[in-house]
């Protein structure tokens, strides 16, 4: 393992999981007492850092002491957030190249500009739907196009998601 690897997940004061940091971030966060290890699962390894004075056991979970929410807004529409929400793939055919985006409700037909009525779609099935609703085309979306979640609440799906995975196997 290398230092750099994203191997620690950090948890707030309030005990949500927050993200993943790397390993000299969370000796930094240990050593200035800004975070304790927190002991989750009974099979926890620690990884030990020492030098003269210090010795340091970092563990695969950390809670920090103070509260570090950061504001946070649902992101405006754009061309740079629809592709990051529908991961750069055409929500239609799941096509990576030439990508576009699509209204669902055509704009000319009054749909709006607004997250659930927006939707990556390649360049082949934007003209395929052409002035038409998805039912209409008989086109199916592979996801019900929604506002990007809050990273804290996306992140903390997704941990307690991989967890339980772990546990199941
Ligand atoms: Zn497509």
């Amino acid at each position: 393992m290398t230092t750099s690897t994203k191997s620690v997940v950090v948890f707030s004061q309030n005990y949500l999981p927050l993200n993943r940091i790397n390993f000299r971030r969370a000796v930094t966060l240990l050593a200035m007492g800004k975070a304790e290890p927190i002991i989750f699962f009974e099979d926890t390894t620690f990884k030990e850092i020492r030098s003269p004075s210090i010795v340091i056991q970092v563990p695969p979970v950390i809670r920090l002491y103070q509260s570090a929410e950061r504001p946070w807004k649902i992101p405006p529409v754009s061309r740079k957030e629809i592709l990051r929400r529908d991961e750069h793939q055409c929500q239609y055919c799941g096509n990576r190249k030439q990508l576009t985006i699509d209204h669902i409700i055509p704009r000319s037909r009054g749909g709006k500009h607004i997250w659930n009525n927006v939707v990556i779609a390649c360049a082949d099935c934007n003209s395929r739907k052409g002035n038409k609703t998805p039912e209409e085309a008989k086109m199916t979306l592979l996801n019900k196009p929604k506002a990007p979640k809050h990273p804290t609440i996306a992140f903390a799906e997704q941990f307690w998601q991989e967890q339980q995975l772990v546990t199941d196997n």
